[in-house]
């Protein structure tokens, strides 16, 4: 078939499957752009809501602490009471401090607390306060220590985490007169009731921080009582509720009724880990998708160019070929030798030679036109199989054939052993394929004559003019031979 239009065809196709794949490939990528995008946005809000959640959670826990403080101190005498002072008795203070305590234990003792008592300006303590707690003051004094922790002046109350170094527990304090503080403790870890998060959330880190950014309590365990990772406090600042995202980190804050932050954060990669594999499973389609359509139009391409290919293969034979004798015809043969001379200056020797049947005319007329097509056919066979696979081979004429052939191996002229075996094969071959008992008794033999010329010394007409002058001799002497002309230093011999 012909190559161009081969190529043609193959480039179209390749441009409708290249077209088909990037269509494909972009409505792909809008879709995963499409499902990340809201897998993105589904997580960001989900985390603000839970972050909020335990946020209320938290509060609540802080809420019951102080509520229990101020159920501790209902009555007035509670509050009032200051041992400091010079006008009680002893036994009067023994007995107020015995109703305090009673008190104290009746409310604290149904908590958690790890201390719930009251400090006074003279370091007395009433309720229980832990011996870890005391021991925490061996060189300073109590009262003052626990002073510093009164942070909001409104309800002069306060909250503290880390207190003297002591990183267990969460600090609640509140004064109850100018010369008595209430303090509450309770470890950090009783929060864990309050972080409770649906199982969506199990990859995201919440955690409790307090105004200077350490952590109190979270679900890492690592990061309690260390700082909180400056990658999620550069994302969700210092604003009280935030909920933030960037490639690589979601998070959000929600701040409590004390002040203090939950804060929630995930790396983006773990989010995103199942849009990815989304993601994975589309370009999977897309390359199953590709492999298959292009295995799809292969197939599809040989079944409908196999015809084809048929059709022009058939048409461009019949356009070169001769029907009849299965050589090239004489227009193709004739463009392809001077095309061949043209470009075979200097390349050896050309022979250009000349046959034609001998009486012809005679086999038509014995054995009729049909066994002289036959003749001819035969003809064509003996050079298609004599010939050497270099030479060119056409019919010119009725029962004219020629034959060209370039020599490289004689190039200086001075042997023609080749040109001249391929002669005598020629004629023996013909001899062998007319049998005269299948043919009417007839000697059907053929006559050649040879044109030989260094490639490039003559034209295509001169070559045409010396070899019929060739024929015409071979013809006069008595046919069946073959005579050749050669050109040598101007001259034809
Ligand atoms: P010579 O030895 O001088 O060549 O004698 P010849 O009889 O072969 O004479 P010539 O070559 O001049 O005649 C060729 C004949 O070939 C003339 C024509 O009737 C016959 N011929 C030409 N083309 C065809 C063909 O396609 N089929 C058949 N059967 N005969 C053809
Ligand atoms: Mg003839």
């Amino acid at each position: 078939m012909d190559e161009n239009l081969r190529k043609v065809q193959l480039r179209q196709v390749v441009t409708i499957f290249a077209l088909i794949f990037v269509f494909m490939g972009v409505v792909c990528t809008f879709l995963i752009s499409r499902s990340e995008r809201s897998t993105q946005d589904t997580m960001a809000r989900l985390i603000a809501t839970d972050t909020t959640q335990l946020q209320f959670n938290v509060s609540n826990y802080f809420y019951d602490v102080s509520t229990a403080a101020d159920l501790m101190f209902t009555d007035p005498n509670y509050y009032e009471y200051d041992p400091t002072t010079t006008d009680l008795v002893d036994y009067d203070k023994l007995a107020r401090e015995k109703a305090i305590d009673d008190r104290l234990v009746d409310v604290g003792s149904t908590k958690n607390f790890a201390d719930f008592g009251v400090v006074y300006e003279n370091d007395d303590t009433v309720g229980w306060i832990s011996q870890t707690t005391a021991g925490l003051f061996t060189n300073v004094n109590m009262y003052q220590q626990f002073s510093t922790l009164i942070t909001d002046q409104t309800h002069e109350s306060g909250w503290a985490y880390g207190f003297m170094g002591n990183y267990d527990r969460i600090w609640f304090v509140k004064r109850l007169n100018p010369h008595a503080i209430l303090v509450i403790s309770f470890y950090s870890r009783e929060l864990e009731s309050a972080f409770t998060f649906p199982k969506e959330l199990s990859g995201v880190t919440m955690r409790l921080c307090d105004p200077q950014g350490n952590v109190i309590y979270s679900t890492n365990d690592e990061e309690i009582s260390h700082p909180l990772d400056p990658s999620v406090t550069d994302l969700i600042g210092t604003a009280g509720n935030s909920s933030y995202h960037t490639d690589r980190l979601f998070a959000a804050a929600s701040t409590c009724n004390n002040g203090w932050r939950v804060v929630s954060s995930v790396p983006a990669g773990s989010i995103l880990q199942e849009a990815r594999s989304s993601r994975n499973t589309l370009v999977l389609f897309l390359v199953f998708m590709a492999v298959t359509f292009a295995l799809l139009l292969g197939v599809v391409y040989t079944r409908l160019s196999k015809p084809v290919d048929a059709i022009v293969n058939n048409l461009s034979r019949r356009a070169t070929r001769d029907q009849l004798a299965g050589v090239l015809n004489k227009i193709t043969y004739e463009t392809l030798v001077k095309d061949r001379l043209a470009n075979a200056e200097g390349a050896g020797l050309a022979s250009y030679a000349i046959l034609d049947l001998d009486h012809f005319k005679d086999v038509n007329d014995t054995l009729g036109h049909a066994r002289g097509d036959d003749a001819i056919v035969t003809m064509g066979d003996v050079l298609n199989r004599t010939c050497a696979d270099s030479a060119l081979i056409g019919r010119v004429g009725g029962d004219e054939f020629s034959v060209f052939a370039i020599w490289p191996e004689v190039i200086d002229g001075s042997d023609m052993d080749a040109l001249n075996h391929m002669l005598d094969q020629v004629i023996a071959e013909v001899h062998r394929s007319f049998p005269t008992r299948q043919w009417g008794n007839l000697h059907i033999t053929t006559s050649i004559g040879v044109a030989v010329a260094p490639a490039g010394t003559v034209d295509f007409d001169k070559l045409y003019h010396v070899a019929d002058q060739a024929l015409y001799q071979a013809k006069s002497a008595g046919r069946d031979r073959h005579v050749i002309l050669r050109y040598e230093e101007g001259e034809w011999e």
